[in-house]
């Protein structure tokens, strides 16, 4: 892997594609600095090998140059984490930035304006993508959360620099911990996929078939395929269409000796909202009028059971209406069993999409080995599918 550690930064610039797109307040202030704080690590291997750092990233998704998705809003913020000055300049491209590039000295930070000011950014255009390139000796891509997006400054710049291209430590990082899941990992392997729809998992279900020795599926998909099998769902979320893959699935997963593990009882509620009447039901047995929103107490024994037993762990989904405080019980005691066995060395990865917002939600983050950052990245990648963005700087 073409990582930080293989480049001497000493007396160079480096044009760091960051992951800056980070949330504001209407102030204008950062709410939540995840993404910037990510972003440190390399930025400090430059800097203390004698480099200097042009930052860019995108914010939002600006219709040509809107003032509220100005990057200039983050730049004190920004300052603060990593503990120096950092110059800005109002745009990313032209004869203002290249000048600031120019006179950047050892040690400094430049940032740029948002690039999807322009855009020639989401376009992948090549011309715009040279005139970033123009501005450093090496580039650093470090933005995971679009690493699955060939624009110009996460795939089409990479060709500028044949022998100068490296992974930042974050998507480094990224790379590392999926590659611990789907590839060197050590037995038995399990995937809980959760979440509300088969029909957005389903490429990563039949990816991961192939690496895992258990598969628990949980939150509103496990209704078709209990509805397939003959069950009674009640009024749960289920996709009709969506029966006959279901199926397919349960029929793959025994030929490659996976083992599947389904909810076998929920938490059933007579509306979708947090005061709604609740009772505990077999989850082929759910009454009309009544819908599971959460695993049930023999589900997560059972689940607690295969977890405790596994060395390597892969988290996608939520196992219930989390945003509900009344449907959140089996998300926290399933990542409260992944924090377990991750105490006793297993390792696990949580990622694509909303898990992490709950494992967040519920301070689980500590708990887990890695929490990616990158929701729609993690989710190609788990798919199997090879991201532009990780391709331009292997090539
Ligand atoms: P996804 O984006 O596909 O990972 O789905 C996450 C969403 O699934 C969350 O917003 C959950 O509230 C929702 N979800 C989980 N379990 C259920 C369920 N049993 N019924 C309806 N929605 C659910």
């Amino acid at each position: 892997m073409k990582t930080l550690s293989t480049i001497d930064f000493k007396d160079k610039k480096a044009v760091i594609r960051v992951d800056f797109n980070v949330p504001l307040d209407d102030n204008f202030n950062v709410t939540d600095t995840t993404r910037i704080e990510a972003a440190k690590p390399t930025i400090d291997k430059i800097l203390n090998d004698g480099g200097s750092v042009i930052l860019m990233s995108h914010l939002g998704r600006p219709k040509g140059k809107e003032e509220k998705y100005s990057l200039k809003h983050i730049v004190a913020k920004t300052s603060e984490i990593l503990g120096k000055e950092v110059k800005f300049v109002d745009d990313c491209i032209g004869e203002a930035v290249e000048k600031a590039a120019a006179d950047l000295k050892p040690g400094e930070i430049l940032l740029l304006e948002n690039l999807r000011f322009y855009d020639e950014e989401t376009a992948g255009d090549e011309d715009f993508a040279k005139k970033l390139a123009s501005l450093g000796d090496v580039y650093v891509n470090d933005a995971f959360g679009t690493a699955h997006r060939a624009h110009a400054s996460t795939t089409i710049i990479a060709k500028f620099f044949p022998q100068n291209k490296v992974f930042g430590a974050l998507l480094a990082k990224e790379i590392e911990s999926l590659n611990k899941v789907l590839k060197d990992s050590e037995k038995p392997v399990t995937a809980v996929l959760g979440g509300s729809k088969v029909s957005s998992k389903i490429t990563v279900i039949e990816n991961i078939l192939d690496k895992v020795d258990h598969l628990i599926i949980g939150g509103g998909m496990t209704f078709t395929f209990i509805k397939a099998q003959g069950g009674k769902i009640g009024d749960s979320i289920c996709e009709d269409d969506k029966q006959e893959l279901a199926l397919e699935i349960l029929e793959k997963a025994k030929a490659k000796n996976v083992q599947i593990h389904l909810p076998v009882d929920v938490i059933a509620a007579d509306g979708f909202k947090n005061d709604a009447n609740t009772q505990v039901t077999p989850v082929d047995a759910i009454p009309d009028g009544w819908q599971g929103l959460d695993a049930g107490p023999k589900s997560l024994e059972n689940f607690k059971e295969v977890i405790l037993a596994s060395r390597t762990i892969l988290w996608n989904g939520p196992l219930g209406v989390f945003e509900m405080e009344s449907f959140a019980k089996g998300t926290i005691a399933l990542g409260e069993y992944i924090g377990e066995a991750t105490e006793k060395g297993a390792f696990s990865l949580v990622g694509g999409g909303d898990s992490v917002a709950a494992v967040k939600q519920f301070g689980l983050e500590p708990k887990m080995s890695y929490v990616s950052t990158g929701g729609g990245a993690m989710l190609e990648m788990l798919e199997g599918k090879t991201l532009p963005g990780i391709a331009a700087i292997q090539e």
